[in-house]
């Protein structure tokens, strides 16, 4: 290049007369102070709930606050909860990269302007600094047009999952204006202020546009120059303006939520008698009993759909929309900071709604912004369940865990009728156990579970496994009765288990069922229990590992349902296909990812109408795979995935990975 670096560079605010600059601050005060008025009224909302400590968490130790910077860098900077959805993540992504480049690069030449005017010395906006900035804007500039146009094409089409209001189309036209014009501004500064090689260099985009502007005189392009620059600062202030009052608002509180969220995956806040005695509240049935963090959740969803998406009770027609929760929660915010009489059950939130859900946890994990529909409904259950709103079979169940310890009501005297003519030592007769055994309540009592129960006790015997069994002393772990919403329920039965398990000195547990593994893994900590909770697929695989077990190679082809909070919880779904052995024909939906069979959450005791099962949509996507053998890794699961292969009048044969291993063992 034969310019000297001295030139390299640009005049802010060159060719607008300083009436217009004068004026431009002006406005731009003034969208800076509307902006602030919106976020303030916000706010204000968000003060409406139970406080959240704001000063602890910020001021507290390093140690706490690092996981929240680091979900800040990585989930916020990075864009890592919005990657995986083709093109609409990569629309995101790329509108979001030319955003914060754009709004660096201009806060940079404010910087640089403001700067200069104390000393000369101070402009840093020159030479090679001034070649790398603005081809880097180039660049980002045209990322950011490219995102903003994927998102119009893909609103065209109108997705059902995606809000469709004015303000959306708005706002995205106002994206497309601002970047278009900001190249029209610098082509046509470029046509008298820069030779045309500097120019390529610097700003390609830039300088090709201003190929197009080449027969203008510089009078006539210095004053385009001058009414397009209006146009597009005129355009930026009032971006900024809206940016409180539209879905544009999630800018601020999609990062802030991301820092102040708990991530909650297979965990519920316990209450206490004493809060309750304290406050008369159990759950949620006002909008002030919502946590400021909870409320200021409903401001970040910006209404993507990924949470419908995911879905079960969703997909299969049932009265939930995890996306209409939050935003119907977000407008009863609204009505009741404007002094509304709305009521949140009933009014807002219809009760099949709250009971329909089966705690997946899949619009947990799909959220970009961590909003947390499941948390919000697991709140709305808690008010219910304490209102006696729980009926039918659900409530019978409830009532046979608290008066017999299981959800069917069998004698506890039977808890090890499974057990008939194997040898399995019961931990009061063998206290130097190494690992104990968690049955379960479907492992002990349902006809079909007992088969697998007594699969995995052959496995465990064949391999020499020093173990033991609580029979007739294990309860139900409650789970079922916390997913409810009943928790002083759960916490009497965790309360008998957790005697239980001390009197034997229990550090290590197996458990064949997820929904068990998670509440001793993740439920009862917070009563100060902590055991290492390993599921049966893991346990079996360390025996294949070491040498106790072998695995024969399996006969027929075979697809594997990873259950919820085995897989998208707990993080197990390597080891029951390891069991299985090569060539499992894998659902497009699986590991983390996995579909509901339909019977988290406590809806294993619901009736359901026959048009909208989730085990029905679950299993047809089992025998598209063509498998033999649908194996599954959870008692429910087993249930479920039974009944909707029926229903499918398939002839598949649904089993436990257990089952499978002790078939080709000759078990
Ligand atoms: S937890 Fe599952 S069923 Fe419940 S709202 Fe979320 S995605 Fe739907
Ligand atoms: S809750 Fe999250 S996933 Fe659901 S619509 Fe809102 S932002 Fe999207």
């Amino acid at each position: 290049m034969d310019v000297p670096a001295v030139q390299l560079t640009r005049e802010t605010f060159g060719n607008i007369p300083p009436s217009s600059v004068i004026a431009f601050y002006v406005i731009a005060a003034a969208s800076m102070l509307v902006f602030c008025w919106g976020v303030w009224r916000r706010w204000k909302l968000w003060r409406q709930g139970r406080p959240v400590a704001i000063r602890e968490i910020l001021l507290g130790n390093f140690a706490r606050l690092k996981p929240r910077l680091g979900r800040l860098l990585k989930e916020g900077l990075g864009q890592k909860r919005v990657r995986g959805r083709g093109l609409a993540s990569w629309a995101h992504i790329m509108m979001f990269a030319g955003f914060m480049m754009l709004f660096l690069g201009t806060t940079l030449l404010e910087v640089d302007h403001l700067a200069g005017k104390v000393s000369e010395k101070l402009h840093f906006h020159h030479g090679w600094y001034y070649v790398i900035y603005e081809g880097a804007l180039d660049v980002f500039g045209l990322l950011f047009i490219l995102g903003i146009s994927l998102f119009l094409w893909r609103r065209m089409r109108r997705p059902s999952s995606v809000g469709h209001r004015a303000s959306d189309w708005t706002a995205l036209y106002l994206f497309l204006g601002i970047g278009v014009t900001g190249y029209f501004v610098e082509g046509l500064r470029i046509v008298w202020d820069q030779p045309e090689g500097l120019a390529l260099w610097c700003s390609p985009v830039g300088a090709s546009l201003a190929k197009l502007f080449g027969e203008m005189s510089e009078p006539a392009s210095r004053s385009a120059h001058l009414v397009v620059w209006w146009v597009h600062s005129l355009m930026v202030f009032g971006f900024f303006a809206m940016i409180p009052f539209t879905r544009l608002l999630h800018f601020i509180t999609g990062p802030a939520n991301l820092f102040f969220s708990t991530p909650s995956l297979g965990q519920l806040k316990p209450i206490s008698i004493e809060e309750v005695e304290e406050t008369g509240v159990v759950g949620v049935s006002e909008i002030a009993h919502l946590d400021q963090q909870q409320l200021l959740s409903l401001d970040a969803c910006m209404e993507c759909g990924r949470c419908d998406d995911a879905c079960p009770a969703f997909a299969s027609g049932k009265p939930l929309s995890p996306k209409a929760v939050v935003q119907d929660l977000k407008g009863l915010m609204q009505a009741t900071a404007n002094g509304e009489s709305v009521g949140l059950h009933g009014d807002t939130i219809q009760a099949e709604t709250v009971w329909a859900c089966t705690s997946c946890n899949a619009c947990v994990t799909a959220c970009p912004v961590r909003v947390d529909p499941l948390g919000l409904l697991f709140d709305l259950r808690r008010d219910r369940a304490a209102e006696g709103a729980l009926a039918g079979s659900a409530a019978n169940s409830m009532r046979q865990m608290q008066t017999k310890g299981n959800p069917w009501g069998f004698p506890q005297a039977e808890r090890l009728a499974w057990a008939d003519g194997l040898d399995v030592p019961l931990a009061s007769d063998h206290p130097n156990f190494e690992i104990l055994w968690w049955v379960g309540c479907a492992g002990s009592f349902d006809r079909r579970a007992q088969k697998v129960t007594r699969a995995i006790a052959k496995l465990l015997i064949k391999a020499g496994v020093n173990f033991a069994v609580l029979g007739p002393n294990e309860c139900c772990t409650g789970d079922s009765a916390r997913r409810l919403g009943d928790e002083f329920l759960f916490q009497e039965l965790a309360e008998k288990n957790h005697s239980t398990l001390k009197q034997h000195g229990v550090r290590k547990i197996l458990t064949q069922c997820p929904h068990c593994m998670n509440s001793l893994t993740h439920d009862y900590p917070q009563f100060g229990d902590q055991f290492e909770v390993v599921h049966h697929t893991e346990f079996l695989q360390q025996l294949i590992d070491n040498g106790k077990l072998t695995a024969p190679e399996r006969n027929g082809s075979v697809t594997y349902h990873d259950p919820c909070y085995l897989a998208r919880v707990n993080g197990v779904h390597q080891s029951p296909r390891d069991l299985l052995g090569d060539g499992v024909s894998e659902m497009e939906r699986r590991r983390e990812k996995t579909f509901c069979c339909g019977a988290g959450g406590g809806r294993m005791w619901m009736e359901e109408e026959p048009d909208q099962r989730v085990s029905v949509l679950r299993a047809k996507e089992a025998i598209e795979t063509g498998a033999e053998t649908v194996a599954v890794g959870c008692p429910f699961c087993l249930t479920m995935m039974t009944d909707g292969v029926k229903s499918c009048g398939s002839g598949a044969v649904v089993e436990d990975v257990a089952e499978n291993l002790a078939k080709r063992l000759g078990l």
